[in-house]
């Protein structure tokens, strides 16, 4: 089998799983958005899972979304930043028309990013990374300072943010990578009742191949989905997920 036909193969298992999810939780499947995790994912690749009807990629570097650009130019989609960012690479993330960083952790980030925005005069949609799982070696913002960090981004007025995002515990015991995403929704509730000025926090981006299932019944409304849908990769996470040293 080549591999269009595993990817689109994929797609529709995945597509089942999700749907599986969604009735298991009284949910209806349009409340779960798809997104193509594709670090290391060639231009191809993404080209024929978009094709199918998944416009929303995320990537994890700047670096290969500058790499890809050009071959992606002519296929309408979005693109999600999931990555660590750095704020040196805050211009660059808008001159390749990124649509939405789901990784603002940091005062500082939020900072630059709205100087870089005024400068450009254009605005950004985010999401806050909460590291729910406490994982020393994860980025994100502490369950604790999730509020009041967002009331801080809150006040840069070329940053809408859009939701939450987290990377729930790697572990077989579900119980507890349950708990990281009922946390994410629980901030999310939290923040939504706050009524904040140019917010509108309905996204929870939580789940990915592993763990999707869980994430659906606890409220994502974007899943980030690679491995199940490409293949395995050829780095180790840690490539991606450096630690914070
Ligand atoms: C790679 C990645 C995913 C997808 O992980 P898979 O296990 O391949 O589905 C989701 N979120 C982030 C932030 C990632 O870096």
């Amino acid at each position: 089998m080549n591999s269009k036909n595993e990817i689109l193969q994929n797609l529709n298992t995945i597509g089942e799983r999700i749907r599986n999810a969604c009735e298991k939780a009284g949910r209806s499947p349009e409340e779960v958005k798809l997104l193509l995790a594709v670090k290391t994912v060639t231009p191809e690749k993404i080209i024929t899972a978009v094709e199918a009807g998944f416009p929303i990629i995320g990537e994890n570097k700047v670096q290969e979304i500058k790499a890809k650009y050009e071959a992606l130019e002519e296929t309408p989609h979005e693109t999600h930043f999931i990555g660590h960012l750095q704020t040196n690479k805050i211009k660059e993330i808008l001159r390749y028309g990124v649509d939405c960083i789901q990784t603002v952790d940091r005062l500082k980030l939020a900072e630059k990013l709205q100087r870089r925005l005024e400068f450009e005069d254009k605005t950004m949609d985010v999401l806050i990374q909460v590291n729910t799982s406490g994982e020393e070696s994860k980025f994100g913002v502490s369950p604790a300072h999730a509020i009041p960090f967002l009331k801080e981004v809150v006040a840069f007025d070329r940053i809408f943010i859009r939701g939450f995002m987290t990377i729930g515990l790697f572990s077989a015991e579900w119980e507890k990578v349950r708990l990281c995403f009922r946390l994410l929704r629980e901030i999310r509730d939290e923040a939504a009742g706050l009524n904040l000025p140019r917010t509108d926090l309905k996204e929870l981006s939580m789940g990915m191949s592993g763990d999707l299932e869980i994430a659906i019944e606890e409220g994502a409304t974007m899943i980030r989905v690679g491995t199940a849908v490409f293949g395995e990769r050829m780095y180790p996470d840690s490539y991606y997920w450096p630690d914070k040293g």
